[in-house]
């Protein structure tokens, strides 16, 4: 456990992670200075209500001499680094994240869920199973609770999602396993480029030790490279190569050196891209201990997250998907290519992201029946796809179902993955979703009248 007492501490950035790192400094009898570039007006009131709690409040910037007072800064990781920050780092001082922190208070096991995408459902399915197995199950990290609000409870293990920015800022954090699910291109206005951002993906392979497990896809050389930096044990997982340590085989999820079989008909989840996420799972749960038994019934059991390639329903043949989480091309070509129809009309769009939008053309010329653009990236990805399938616009969720409805035909799909964000029209990706819901649910009800 590390000793904080009378030490300063500055958190920077003062959102949900970073106010529970916050407390949980000040609970250990730590100096806090809570500093964001954001005034005062613009804190939450949980961010506010940490004066009252003992923590200094310096807001509205990040002025470099607070740093120079500093034993230990914790960086929120939506904060991009500045001067000050690479001062402290190079002056010897540690500069860590929330996740980095609060491991530093736990004892549990970790099972650790990175990716450019699939992390958040792998996460929840990993800690289901777990769960399953009677172990008292932390789920959380970059995805719904942070680690640093639940240090005082008695975890058994902990399934961790972490993202590449919260990566960057783990220098002892060790898993016992950890998957690193795919990486494809996102969040390139970061990064220089794509091998910077796979190596801060990377980071937490290289303390891992011949007994703890490295859980990657076969044959994917980049993920490849990454696992090597530590000296874990490989175990490859693959929804569509069989020779995978866990694979799709004859019907079944295949777990080869564990001797366990889950037959496909009693899994829940849909898309071939959950199927990875599953295989995936199963092999962390497997080296977090979980018996055959736990990772079946759980299985059985998870339907998968809301606005991931979730069925919202079915309307004259054609099945609506809402997988809005689709946000980046990556995600988008792995909805499409999973889905179990043979063709879709496709509804994409949203804040440019300036990626190569051609996997996803190639992606439509194989399963695409139509596209549907909406939102700043139209443009783009019309121009992009123009002269492979027929394209509509629509300025608004409710009339690109509209226009997905009359271009899809029986025993098609439609489905929103827009492989861009979503901040252009919407909140963020929920939003953004319950606005397909509930053009769905519209057309439901429309037909309904018509058939009445
Ligand atoms: P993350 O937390 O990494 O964003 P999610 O589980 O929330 O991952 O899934 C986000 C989106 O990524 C899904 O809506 C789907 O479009 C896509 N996706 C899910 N799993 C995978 C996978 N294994 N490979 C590629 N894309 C995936």
């Amino acid at each position: 456990m590390m000793d904080v007492r009378g030490r300063t501490v500055i958190v920077v950035g003062l959102g949900r992670s970073g106010v529970a790192a916050a407390r949980l400094l000040l609970e250990r009898g730590a100096r806090v200075v809570a500093n964001d570039g954001a005034p005062r007006e613009r804190l939450s009131a949980a961010a506010a209500a940490l004066e009252a709690e003992g923590a200094a409040l310096a807001l509205g910037g990040h002025d470099p001499a607070l740093f120079e007072r500093a034993d230990l800064v914790v960086v929120s990781p939506g904060v991009p680094s500045f001067p000050a920050l690479d001062e402290v780092a190079r002056s010897g001082r540690e500069v860590i994240g929330e996740l980095e922190l609060a491991s530093r208070f736990v004892s549990a096991p970790i099972a650790l869920v990175g990716g450019t995408n699939g992390k958040s459902t792998t996460t929840a399915l990993t800690g289901a199973m777990l769960a399953r197995a009677g172990l008292r199950t932390f789920v959380g990290g970059n995805f719904g609770t942070p680690l640093a609000e639940a240090v005082n409870d008695p975890w058994d293990v902990l399934v961790l999602e972490i993202s590449s920015f919260q990566a960057e800022r783990v220098p002892t954090l060790h898993a016992r396993a950890h998957a690193l699910l795919n990486i494809t291109d996102d969040h390139l206005d970061r990064y220089p480029s794509l091998a910077a951002y796979a190596d801060a993906k990377g980071n937490p392979f290289e303390r891992m030790t011949p007994q703890d497990v490295a859980v990657v896809p076969l044959g994917d050389a980049l993920v490849a490279r990454q696992a090597a930096r530590g000296h874990a044990r490989v175990v490859t997982f693959s929804a569509s190569d069989p020779r995978a340590d866990v694979a799709v085989e004859g019907g079944a999820i295949v777990d080869r050196a564990a001797g366990a079989r889950y037959p496909l008909d009693r899994i829940t989840l849909a898309g071939a891209h959950n199927l990875a996420n599953a295989c995936a799972s199963a092999a962390l749960a497997s080296a977090l201990g979980a018996p055959h038994a736990a990772i079946a019934e759980a299985l059985a059991r998870f339907e998968g997250l809301p606005h991931r390639t979730a069925l919202v329903a079915e309307l004259g043949g054609v099945r609506y998907y809402d997988d809005s989480k689709g946000t980046n091309v990556g995600a988008s070509v792995a909805a499409l290519s999973g889905l179990r129809e043979a063709k879709a009309v496709l509804i994409a769009g949203g804040r440019d992201k300036l990626g190569d939008y051609a996997p996803l053309v190639a992606a439509l010329r194989e399963r695409g029946r139509a596209l549907v653009v909406l939102g700043e990236a139209a443009d783009r990805i019309a121009a992009a796809a123009g002269g492979v399938l027929p394209i509509a616009r629509a300025g608004s969720m409710d009339e690109a179902v509209l226009a997905a409805r009359k271009l899809a035909q029986p025993g098609d799909a439609v489905l929103l993955s827009p492989a861009c964000s979503s901040f252009d029209m919407f909140r963020d990706y929920k939003d953004r979703g319950d606005a397909f819901v509930r053009a769905v649910r519209a057309l439901e009800k429309a037909a309904g009248e018509v058939a009445s």
